[in-house]
């Protein structure tokens, strides 16, 4: 068992949220720190794979133009030449043909609804974001809230589908907040013409990821990736034990989950009480599969389709090389499909042959133009812990930050409120929590 020892804060998972933690705990509080990882690579969910020689996210990443918080992690690195910002163009895919929703003059074009239902829709956007932050939104549902704003004829043809792809059968119960702060965030992402700019990091993601992690070691703290933590223990008042599955010993003297409420309550069921067990426990997640195609011609403009067609067995298709070009170079689109679900969906448990094959032929069915003879490649990616679930009452279940008294905290995605997760909020989140329980010297 080798044993490395003397760390002021050890800090669990190599997202975003735990290299911001390392990154800011070792700059700013001079803390002596060691950041574990059970992957060989860091950026979890918005880590990347290489093909031929390119780096690309597993699953598709994106910032929006409010996104304060990583985009000034961005700029402290001094790398904001590195940030592509462009219109997005998107789309929704609804009973066999497909629209253009990128502008609000595409909203009044919008035949699904009727004329009604468009000047619904439109006025319904106006609504949601002049709401002021209100905590009865919190505890009223999704559905309720939506069919009160947009109408039914709204809520039936667009929102309801897209819940439903979003969250399978747990949909009727998410939170009215979820989707309110959703609209206002997007809808601060929009230009003055009314449409949508997105932003990349060129190069991926994980270059990012890459870039902080080499501060973290300039600033003294240490990274340990194929660390599987399987087990955390109190040895004295002074030490916080972590084991890995092959028994290496990491002894700080305080420690930090960023992995799912979950997992952290299983690594250290042994040393906190039996309610902090049970909250973490109680926050239900979403799982994802996303299928990554690499294809010889493009499926359409769109860098962004919703579909709201219950037979497409994904919600989203989001073709990234309508917005960031480098596969172009190899003759290559790609093509992610999205599809949020539990871990016991037919979809998630599938082999990647029978999946790929349902995929082609649903693709065939969407853009009749599209042959299996266009597909160069692909890759399947799944991950069990993808989206925390808004229920209603979110507020009153948020996991606690303190585990144990000024030893054990945790930090993660399900800590996220009213927002929904993302990087950007991964960094807000930890430095708000970083503000809270630490001091600078
Ligand atoms: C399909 C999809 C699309 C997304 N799109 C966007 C987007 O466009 N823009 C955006 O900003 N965000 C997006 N996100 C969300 C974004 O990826 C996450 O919010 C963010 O990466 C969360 O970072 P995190 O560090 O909190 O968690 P994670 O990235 O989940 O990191 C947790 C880490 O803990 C590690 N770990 C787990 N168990 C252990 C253990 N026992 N021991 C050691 N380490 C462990 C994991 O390997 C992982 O690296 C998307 C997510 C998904 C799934």
């Amino acid at each position: 068992m080798s044993i490395k020892t003397n760390f002021d804060v050890a800090i669990i998972g190599g997202g975003f949220s735990g290299l911001n933690l390392a990154y800011r705990l070792s700059k700013d509080y001079k803390k002596k720190v060691i950041l574990l990882e059970k992957e060989n690579f860091l950026g979890g969910l918005a880590s990347t794979f290489s093909y031929k020689g390119i780096e690309i996210e597993k699953f598709y990443h994106h910032w929006f133009t409010g996104d304060n918080a990583i985009l000034n992690l961005v700029h402290e690195l001094d790398l904001d030449h590195r940030l592509i910002s462009k219109p997005s163009n998107t789309g929704t895919y609804y009973a066999n043909s497909l629209f253009r929703l990128s502008s609000p003059l595409d909203l009044l074009r919008y035949k699904p609804l009727s004329f009604l239902g468009r000047i619904r829709l439109g006025i319904g956007y106006i609504l949601a974001s002049f709401i002021k932050e209100d905590s009865r939104l919190a505890s009223i549902s999704a559905k309720e809230w939506l069919i009160k704003v947009f109408g039914m004829e709204v809520y039936k043809k667009i929102w309801q589908p897209l819940l439903r792809g979003k969250f399978g059968n747990l949909y009727e119960d998410l939170s009215a907040i979820w989707i309110w702060k959703k609209l206002v965030l997007r809808g601060g992402s929009r230009a003055k013409d009314g449409r949508e700019h997105l932003i990349y990091f060129d190069g991926s993601f994980s270059e990012l990821a890459n870039k902080i992690e080499q501060q973290i070691e300039i600033n003294g703290g240490k990274i340990l990736k194929n660390f599987n933590t399987a087990k955390i223990l109190q040895t004295s008042d002074e030490a916080i034990n972590i084991f890995d599955k092959t028994d290496i010993k990491i002894e700080a003297k305080q420690l930090i989950f960023t992995t799912a409420p979950k997992i952290s309550a299983q690594l250290c069921k042994e040393i906190i009480s039996e309610s902090k067990i049970k909250s973490l426990n109680r926050i239900k997640y979403l799982g994802n599969v996303c299928t990554v195609l690499f294809l010889k011609k493009s499926l359409s403009d769109f860098y962004w389709l919703n579909i709201t067609d219950p037979e497409f067995p994904y919600v989203g298709i989001i073709e990234h090389t309508n917005f960031d070009s480098k596969f172009l170079e190899k003759n290559l689109r790609v093509v992610y499909l999205s599809r949020y679900c539990q871990t016991n969906d037919e979809y998630y448990l599938m082999q990647d042959s029978q999946l790929i094959d349902i995929s082609l032929k649903a693709l065939k069915k969407m853009f009749p133009q599209f042959n299996e003879e266009h597909l160069h490649d692909f890759t399947i990616w799944r991950s069990e812990y993808s989206q925390p679930f808004m229920e209603k009452s979110f507020e009153k279940i948020i996991p606690p930050t303190t585990l144990l008294e000024n030893k054990i905290f945790q930090i993660s995605m399900a800590n996220i409120y009213p927002e929904d997760r993302g990087t950007n909020f991964a960094i807000q989140y930890t430095n708000n929590f970083l503000t809270k329980h630490y001091e600078k010297p």
